[in-house]
């Protein structure tokens, strides 16, 4: 069976983790400081500032922001759990605004209706690897005085035109596993703004800038020295991933002709990562297309089966949205393999069995 997704690993990521572990210093140390500053040469931003997870990327940008109780922010029901569970966190609302069919980020034409005198942020997420309508995205956040904190989870190295996730607004990404580099686990904030990057490092590390003097409450969310390693290596090999998976990318989109798919639209302008490629499939077939897929050893998956607001816990805390778009695509999408390791075997025995499938 292809998995749907696994990491790609060498000798360079053991070895890295092989020298901190008899280097002694294994928690936070040297190798995060590398880490961080490889990581925001690679978004064209001057601070980047590692942590645990995506997910306490995401808390401790909406905290550094000083979002809390009382405060709304706006963002897309059609991502991980972890783009809004992370505002819940702070004791603000989410306020769920629905998707480009196209290109399945949030669409921009229905921020404003959305915004009201409580608003205070909007997490667009790069979902799959493109980037959200950024440019309309920030003229509305300009307009309105509102905070943008990426979440960019799924899109390292992604472009927008010229310009990198991470470096519109606040930048959230996650080194979970299954993304296009990976620590294990780790997330990472890029920033331009000093205030922001200095503010998250204090709330990662329990408010002290001198060791046992604490100056605000905090958290520890920290980065280890051993996961640093292997981020550090990954991101020397972020390039090369990255071709890979637009190789693969394009494999697809040349030879996937069944006539119940549709495949994935890249905007105009921009370089899509594929952290995932999605087909799409009418909801009353996609059960029985991912079954033929993985009876011929394709490992197929869905990202995400429900909106946000769909979830049993959003539905016992009120939210009934009206979201149209997104409620059809979740029952629609199924993510193919797509990670670099795939060989031109696989690549052609996924083809093969997309093209082979017989839907009724
Ligand atoms: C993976 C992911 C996260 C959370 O990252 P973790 O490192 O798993 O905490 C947040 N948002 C999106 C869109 C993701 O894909």
């Amino acid at each position: 069976m292809i998995p749907i997704s696994r990491p790609l690993f060498g000798s360079e990521e053991e070895e890295a983790v092989l020298a901190v572990l008899r280097s002694g210093m294994i928690a936070q140390g040297p190798q995060v400081e590398r880490f961080e500053a490889a990581f925001a040469a690679l978004c064209g931003v001057p601070h980047a500032v590692a942590v645990s997870s995506g997910t306490t990327a995401l808390y401790l940008a909406l905290l550094a922001h000083g979002i809390g109780p009382g405060d709304e922010v706006i963002t897309t029901p059609f991502t991980f759990i972890a783009t809004a569970n992370s505002v819940l966190m702070t004791g603000a609302r989410p306020v769920f605004v629905d998707i480009d069919p196209a290109s399945f980020n949030i669409d921009p034409a229905l921020i404003a209706a959305a915004i009201t005198p409580r608003t205070r942020a909007i997490i667009p997420v790069h979902l799959y690897g493109q980037i959200a309508a950024m440019d309309a995205i920030m003229e509305i956040a300009q307009r309105h005085g509102l905070v943008v904190i990426e979440d960019a989870a799924q899109a390292v190295g992604a472009l927008f035109h010229d310009r990198p996730a991470g470096s519109f607004g606040t930048g959230c990404f996650s080194l979970y596993a299954t993304k296009n580099i990976t620590s294990g686990e780790g997330g990472m904030i890029t920033t331009a703004d000093p205030a922001v990057a200095n503010h998250v490092r204090l709330l990662r590390s329990h408010g002290s800038r001198v060791r046992y003097y604490h100056e605000m409450l905090g958290y520890n969310f920290r980065m280890t020295d051993l996961q640093a390693a292997i981020g550090l290596v990954q991101v020397g090999k972020l390039a090369a991933f990255t071709e890979r998976r637009l190789h693969h990318a394009a494999f697809f989109d040349r030879h996937i002709s069944h006539p119940a798919v549709t495949k994935p639209q890249v905007q105009p302008g921009l370089r899509h990562v594929f952290h995932q490629y999605i087909l799409r499939i009418h909801a009353d077939h996609r059960a029985e297309a991912a079954r033929q897929l993985a009876a011929a050893g394709v490992g197929t998956a869905i990202f995400y089966p429900l909106p946000i607001p769909r979830q049993p816990y959003y539905r016992e805390i009120g939210y009934t949205d009206h979201l149209p778009v997104a409620d059809q695509i979740s029952a629609e999408v199924l993510a193919l393999p797509v990670y670099p390791g795939l060989s031109d075997a696989d690549l052609s025995q996924i083809v093969d069995a997309v093209n082979g499938m017989r839907l009724e």
